[in-house]
């Protein structure tokens, strides 16, 4: 129960500890020279932006692109001409721009950057850009004024230069991001969701350039975090199961004591499964026994060691620890049905009708699988001698007839 919570709490980790190390640096950034105060968020905002170029992370470029012009506005106008109209026409159109397109960009699947979609979202961009300038050098006021009237009830609206409008767009853009990160597990809209909350602190602070400054510093930050996070995720998760890969199982291996055991478990005539259902069948039922490998008992940590084949490693067991939630697991996978709604439905009409009326109403599918458990020994000193007596075992399960499972030796 705690470590789920925990878990599915993981990705704000990062986010929270760069919003407190702002608000801890605040007295700080004061007291820099005011050229360091300056620089420093052009600094972390094109680091950031050389790492979403290199991860090819287009949804981080252009919210950092966006926060960028964000900055370079507070900047021109804040500091230097506070109380003037081009200042107050800078606040209220980057409280509106920045919540949406950050939350926009963040919502939106990653497509790269240097293609169509980039194209499109720096074309979005030029716009607001270009609308600003329109607004704040020609004093086009009339339609400031309409985007800044309070329409939210007073009592709940704190004392902020940030319009009703701005507030209402970082709350929903907020909410919808954290809900993202927190569904997908996914370090890059957890920070994106920090960095909301970042420039809406920024915003507020608009009079005081070092506290802009220093929460724009850290929401470049956390989106330059979040970028690392994820193509560490990507090295180290597998796609399909988000199970740990065959990367994460190497390490491990290297990690492993002087008492362990490994199983290597192999789904039973998958290829034909595959013939018979089809290959997105296949997948959804790769998913369901890494469901089932997740939840092993007795210490058991499961990877995908590549298509049909796992791996499990048992720290600081032996077999006879390790078969009971092995055998268990067998069972679990054995006594799964499968319906088939969703991905395996037929695309076309006709063909779903057939198959209905064949089948009857729903289908189910269930599949087995066999395993094969090794230890250290003596004479089995590596984990890498351990896992190729595991497949062994495996193939001797194999051949007894498969759904099984069996030791080495
Ligand atoms: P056995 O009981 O001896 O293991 O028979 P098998 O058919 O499972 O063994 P084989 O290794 O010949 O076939 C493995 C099949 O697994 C081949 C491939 O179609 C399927 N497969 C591997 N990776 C994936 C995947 O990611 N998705 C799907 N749907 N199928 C996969
Ligand atoms: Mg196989
Ligand atoms: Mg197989």
């Amino acid at each position: 129960m705690f470590t789920a919570l925990a878990r599915t709490l993981s990705p704000l980790a990062a986010p929270a500890a760069v919003l407190l190390a702002a608000r801890l640096l605040l007295p700080l950034a004061a007291a820099l020279p005011a050229g360091i105060g300056i620089w420093a968020p052009w600094v972390v905002l094109a680091g950031g932006g050389a790492l979403a170029v290199a991860f090819g992370r287009g949804r981080v470029f252009f919210a950092l692109a966006t926060l960028a012009l964000a900055y370079l506005g507070g900047r021109n106008w804040f500091a230097v001409a506070p109380d003037t109209w081009p200042a107050h026409a800078v606040l209220i159109s980057i409280s509106l721009f920045v919540p949406f397109n950050l939350a926009l960009f963040a919502l939106v699947r990653e497509r790269g950057i240097f293609n169509r979609h980039g194209g499109n979202k720096s074309l979005l961009i030029a716009l607001e850009v270009i609308v600003t300038a329109w607004i704040g050098l020609e004093h086009r006021a009339a339609p400031l004024e309409l985007v800044a009237q309070p329409f939210l009830p007073r009592w709940l609206v704190p004392a902020t230069p940030i319009p009703d409008a701005g507030l209402a767009l970082l709350a929903v853009g907020f909410a919808a991001v954290l809900a993202k990160a927190l569904i997908r597990h996914s370090p890059i809209d957890a920070a994106v969701a920090g960095a909301l909350y970042a420039f809406a602190v920024a915003a507020d602070a608009s009079a005081r350039p070092d506290t802009f400054g220093l929460y724009l510093l850290a929401g470049a930050f956390m989106l330059a975090l979040g970028t690392l996070q994820d193509s560490y995720r990507m090295a180290f998760r597998d796609e399909l199961t988000s199970l740990p890969s065959r990367r994460a199982l190497n390490e491990r291996l290297l990690g492993l004591g002087r008492r362990y055991a490994i199983a290597m478990l192999d789904v039973d005539h998958f290829k034909k499964f595959n013939d018979a259902h089809g290959h997105e069948v296949g997948d959804q039922v790769l998913r369901m026994v890494a469901a089932k490998l997740r939840e092993v008992g007795g210490g058991g940590r499961a990877y995908r060691y590549g298509g049909e084949e796992f791996t499990v490693v048992f720290a600081r067991s032996d077999i006879d620890d390790a078969l009971p939630h092995l055998e268990a697991l067998r069972q679990a996978v054995e006594g799964y049905r499968m319906a088939l709604r969703g991905a395996d439905r037929p695309q076309r009409k006709k063909a779903g009708k057939r198959r209905r009326s064949r089948n009857g109403k729903t289908r189910s599918v269930s599949v087995t699988v066999s395993v094969g458990v090794a230890q250290r020994t003596e004479r089995l000193d590596t984990p890498d001698k351990v896992l190729r007596a595991a497949d062994k075992a495996l193939y001797r399960a194999k051949r007894a007839g498969r759904n099984q499972v069996a030791r080495w030796p």
